[in-house]
């Protein structure tokens, strides 16, 4: 880097307190102007596209850029292959679409929406799961649950490689990560990108290898982690908890950690979105006569009034007692109770008298009840049908 440089902001146009939006969309700018595709064959809007693409791969880095802030362009100058260095003479167009991807990825259709391996990368999604009960999901809990979380290797920082020696270039890819294979097509020549099979698209090859952590630049270990889960979730769904999965690559941020929630079944209730479903025995006599029965509710039991002559499966709605929503918890659904009469069983011989009574005392009236529309009463579905078809 002999030729003097433009200061980075300068070739950007931003100011020095810039934030990382106005670095993005100023670089966009420029990209999009003295982009190759749109100038085909111009030497000078190609240097100006590399010299602000240069510019953005270090301003839109925090790490770089507070490097950059505090030793200017000597940040990177590093000497003999210095790690980070930022020499872009020896790319061409192809390498730069691919670091860039993520900006180019909406006007180019997304079409090279594959990051770079020597930009920074956010870590992997790391998936767990937590059981819950019923009424967890529906109010919602704290959790800890155990997992085992890679970090970076203090004593490598990340790099694999034996303190005092550092990590070869790899020189398939020249330290790219990624080979490029350029194919004639219908449409012109298409650049195809693959991971450099070398250095599995790291960039770089470890020849000494860091003994604490093997060469992988990460150290496993068992961590405990709190997890939020709020009320009204349901069973499959996650709770993302940012930055708690794998480490990100070249001071990319950490990956998220997905907990999905695994909800226990209750022994009465069940759920169907928001509202509760549940069934609850009455008995014959408070069917007939009427009375308080106990419901289970998520906020716990609750006495019904049950009306004088209810039939069994008669489905009343408890207004509100059903699960919150995930939204706000003050909303909440309802819960409809199927209320299911009771045949007595196993009675005892006053219990059975008292029945004999009550069956001359009513027994009649049923009896011509069912003498009256006997047929009619006993219609399953096929009668039904069988009538419709007697009207035709
Ligand atoms: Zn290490
Ligand atoms: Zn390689």
């Amino acid at each position: 880097m002999a030729e003097q440089k433009r200061d980075y902001y300068e070739v950007l146009g931003v100011d020095k307190n810039a934030d990382d939006a106005a670095i993005k969309k100023a670089y966009r700018v420029l990209a999009k102007k003295y982009h190759p595709d749109m100038n085909p064959g111009d030497k000078e809007a190609e240097k100006k596209f590399k010299e602000a693409s240069e510019a953005y791969a270090v301003l839109s880095d925090p790490e770089k850029r507070k490097q950059y802030d505090q030793f200017g362009h000597a940040a990177f100058d590093g000497g003999a292959g210095g790690a980070g260095g930022f020499d872009f003479s020896g790319m061409d167009m192809g390498d730069i679409f691919g670091s860039f991807g993520d900006i180019f990825g909406d006007f180019f259709g997304g079409g090279r929406r594959s990051s770079s391996s020597n930009g920074p990368m956010k870590g992997a999604n790391v998936r767990a799961s937590v059981r819950i009960t019923f009424e967890e999901a529906a109010f919602g809990c704290e959790k800890e649950i155990d997992l085992v979380l890679k970090d970076e290797c203090k004593t490598c920082h990340g790099t694999g490689a034996k303190p005092g020696t550092s990590p070869e270039t790899c020189s398939k890819c020249q330290g790219k990560g990624k080979v490029v294979y350029t194919q004639q097509s219908l449409f012109g020549m298409v650049q195809n990108v693959q991971t450099c099979p070398e250095c599995n698209g790291s960039g770089k090859i470890v020849r000494d290898k860091c003994p604490d952590c093997r060469g992988t630049g990460y150290i496993a270990s068992k961590k405990k982690i709190k997890v939020s889960i709020p009320a009204g979730i349901d069973n499959g769904q996650s709770v993302r908890i940012r930055e708690k999965g794998e480490p990100g690559v070249n001071g990319g941020p950490r990956g998220d950690l997905l907990v999905e929630v695994v909800v226990s079944r209750h022994p009465i209730l069940q759920r169907q979105g928001m509202d509760v479903y549940s069934t609850a025995p009455i008995s014959f006599a408070q069917a007939a006569l009427g009375g308080e029965v106990r419901i289970t509710t998520i906020d716990g039991d609750v006495v019904y009034e049950v009306k004088p002559g209810t039939q069994t499966d008669t489905r009343i709605r408890l207004k509100g007692k059903g699960i919150p929503s995930l939204r706000n918890k003050a909303v909440r659904g309802d819960q409809y109770v199927t209320l299911v009469v009771q045949v007595p069983t196993g009675l005892n011989e006053a219990a059975k008298e008292a029945l004999r009574q009550f069956d001359a005392e009513t027994g009649n009236s049923l009896k011509t009840q069912n003498g009256a529309a006997g047929t009619k009463k006993k219609k399953g579905f096929m009668g039904k049908i069988k009538e419709s078809f007697d009207d035709l």
